[in-house]
């Protein structure tokens, strides 16, 4: 197991940043321009700067990716403070976080398929990634009937119960502060009011591993002592859920910056399951670190 030593407690006062990248392709330059923009913001603070590897997916995490990460952002000129963490290493944080929310009642299992959830799935309604809003089909199962599924080894995902979970934080809401700092390339900051309850009942924990990505990722970014987060416009519905599973469980909120995405011609967003042009592909084409910063729109 990792230290579970935060980095805040060892590196007071100083800002906190990384790049957390999910080894389960080749990184792009939506890639490209996170991890400079936070390289370079940490540089700028005179603070720190952490690689994180996000590999909580058992069947889409490759070495060869991981590998390819170290190389392309060795070539970026971006360096980072050791250790690396991977999130693979750290379930038992994620469960140990789960649990302390299943004791407040706050999570459930579902042990529903993709197909029943669609059946039953209100037309239209979905949450910010598109995905239908889930239907509460396994809401409130009797705790025998939990039981009997459990020991016939039935897969299940955790789920919150958004309802429960804003009675939780109802002070919070009434005040603002279920709310997180955003701030621009110019350190300009605004508050912005989070509204969890668009993403429903959403998975906590998935049925392979006891963690999704936002449970790890409010774990790490507390355990880590981030400070500032720098990450794609794609991830700014998410941040909702991560302030609330922040307020939940106690965990200090960094601020957050959003950057806006690159789009090939066709007006799409670069991804790797797309295949979009790697940074691999870019440097073996003989492109150089500056062409890749004018690629980004880094001046
Ligand atoms: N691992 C996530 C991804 O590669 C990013 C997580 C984050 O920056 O919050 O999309």
């Amino acid at each position: 197991m990792p230290s579970t030593i935060s980095s805040k407690s060892l590196l007071p006062d100083r800002p906190v940043l990384r790049f957390a990248p999910s080894p389960n392709g080749r990184l792009h330059l939506g890639h490209a321009l996170s991890a400079l923009t936070g390289y370079e913001l940490a540089r700028r603070l005179g603070g720190y700067f952490l690689l994180r590897i996000e590999d909580i997916d058992p069947a889409r995490s490759r070495p060869k990716f991981i590998d390819g990460i170290f190389r392309d952002l060795e070539w970026l000129g971006i360096r980072w403070a050791e250790p690396v963490w991977r999130q693979s290493a750290r379930f038992a944080c994620y469960d140990a976080a789960a649990a302390r929310l299943i004791e407040m009642g706050l999570l459930y299992p579902c042990f529903a398929s993709r197909a029943q959830i669609l059946a039953a799935a209100v037309p239209g309604a979905v949450d910010p990634d598109g995905a239908p809003l889930y239907p509460s089909l396994h809401h409130a199962l009797p705790a025998d009937a939990i039981e009997q599924r459990r020991s016939r080894g039935e897969p299940h995902v955790m789920r919150i119960d958004m309802a429960a979970a804003l009675a939780r934080v109802a002070p919070q809401l009434a005040y603002g502060s279920l709310s997180f700092t955003a701030f621009d390339a110019q350190l300009r900051h605004q508050t912005i009011a989070a509204e969890p309850a668009r993403w429903g009942d959403a998975v906590i924990q998935r049925k392979d591993v006891p963690t999704s990505y936002h449970l790890s990722v409010v774990v790490d970014d507390a355990a880590q002592g981030i400070t500032h987060v720098v990450r794609g416009q794609d991830l700014l519905a998410a941040t909702d859920l991560h302030r609330l599973l922040q307020t939940l469980l106690g965990l200090p909120a960094p601020a957050y910056h959003h950057h806006g995405l690159i789009r090939d011609s066709n007006g799409r967003k670069l991804s790797k399951s797309l295949k979009d042009t790697s940074l691999a592909e870019l440097r073996a084409s003989g492109l150089t670190r500056a062409d890749v910063r004018r690629m980004t729109g880094l001046t």
